[in-house]
């Protein structure tokens, strides 16, 4: 697609596979998450669970996610009509996109911007219109939303916890969301695969708010909880007739995906709330500890409420281009992290921020920041121009 070329994730990556560098870059875990969940990915595919699922997922799956929904947000969703799963976040993303938007449709959504976001309003012909977060706090402005929004509006398209910035939107900043959807007539696609990874603030469901149920096409993946980002499994509740929309796109994307590993994220969903509490918990662990140890290597670092990442602003080490900075950190320290500056449209001041993921093992994130005091100590700006190299850019 013109435009888009290999993804900031997918390079980094690769950089840090050839360097031999620790990858602090592209989010994923570095173990493996709970082992009943592992168990029953290997039983499924032992027990013959390998031919094409049902179109909308396996029934047993879509009652762990309606059932889900009710536990822990008490929306009732009907398994049946008001559940699809799908190829990951991702998939549910690009179908729902694709599904909703014509030619020249409009879509409002939060920048910084997850990538595949722009994406896929690009493939549906659509229009992105970002509202920018901006840092160190990444306050909704309602106004900008606002202003953003046109008779063209098709989707507000939202992302909370959202990456990359760690924000956790409050119910004020929703409610703000809400009311505008409401009044301007438009859907909200929001996108909550970080759902159970909050640490200072719990997260709300936009479909929790008054009025919002029935607008709202909810999105979030096995993935982040499980630690099983390769799975792909995720999935899309929403009303009858949006989720039918979805379905039918899905349909010739990937038609169906992941028998066995449906049957294992059924497991994953039924495990005890304390469990998936301490998923939580050791993640805020893991955060507290990358953050103290890039805040002792004298790094500008933002909040972080939840997601798998911190935000550090490189300024203060006097480098201006985060992409630069990323290309060259693995020669000169031998770590990966991935620009902040990619997710924008118009970096501005975002151009010198940089994404730490802190889903690893502790003695890998201390071995990082151990190498990262290298950087304030002995290093000089890093000299990679990132204009002399090919840029992914959202816009
Ligand atoms: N949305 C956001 C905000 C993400 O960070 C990611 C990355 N995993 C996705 C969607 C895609 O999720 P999945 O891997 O389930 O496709
Ligand atoms: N969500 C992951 C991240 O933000 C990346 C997934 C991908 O590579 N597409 O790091």
């Amino acid at each position: 697609m013109r435009g888009f070329g290999t993804t900031i994730f997918s390079e980094m990556s690769a950089l840090a596979v050839q360097t031999g560098s620790i990858n602090l870059g592209q989010g994923f875990p570095d173990t493996d998450g709970p082992p009943e969940v592992i168990e029953a990915a290997v039983r499924a595919i032992k027990d013959g669970h390998n031919q094409y699922p049902p179109g909308r997922g396996i029934p047993a799956l879509r009652q762990a996610i309606a059932d889900h929904q009710q536990r822990y947000y008490g929306l009732v969703y009907d398994p049946d009509s008001e559940v699809l799963v799908t190829a990951g976040a991702t998939e549910a993303i690009v179908a729902t996109v694709l599904a909703l938007c014509e030619t020249g449709d409009e879509v409002v959504v939060l920048e910084p911007t997850y990538d595949s976001y722009a994406a896929s309003i690009a493939l549906a012909g659509a229009v992105m219109r970002p509202v920018t977060l901006h840092g160190p706090d990444y306050r909704l402005d309602v106004d900008a939303v606002r202003a953003a929004m046109s008779p063209r509006t098709r989707l507000l398209l939202i992302n909370s916890p959202h990456n990359p910035t760690g924000r956790v939107l409050d119910r004020q900043e929703l409610s703000a969301i809400a009311a505008l959807a409401i009044e301007r007539d438009v859907i909200v696609l929001t996108d909550e695969v970080y759902e159970h990874l909050t640490f200072d603030r719990a997260h709300i469901p936009l479909a929790t708010l008054p009025g919002m149920r029935d607008r709202t096409i909810t999105i979030s993946s096995a993935g982040k909880t499980f630690s099983c980002t390769g799975w792909k499994i995720g999935w899309v509740c929403a009303s009858p007739p949006l989720l039918d929309a979805v379905a039918a796109t899905k349909q010739f994307l990937t038609y169906v995906n992941g028998a066995p590993f449906q049957h294992a994220v059924v497991a994953g969903l039924a495990l005890p709330e304390s469990r998936i509490e301490t998923i939580r918990t050791n993640l805020r662990d893991r955060r507290d500890q990358l953050r103290g140890g890039l805040l002792a290597a004298g790094l500008d670092v933002h909040p972080c409420e939840g997601t798998y990442f911190l935000t550090v602003d490189v300024a203060s080490l006097g480098e201006s281009d985060a992409l630069a900075f990323c290309r060259a950190l693995p020669g000169r320290i031998g770590l990966v992290a991935v620009p902040s500056s990619v997710f924008y449209v118009d970096p501005g001041p975002a151009r010198s921020l940089v994404r730490f993921a802190f889903c690893k093992r502790p003695p890998v994130l201390d071995e990082a920041v151990r190498r990262l005091r290298k950087l304030s100590t002995a290093g000089a700006p890093s000299r990679t121009r990132s204009d002399t190299h090919e840029v992914r850019s959202p816009g």
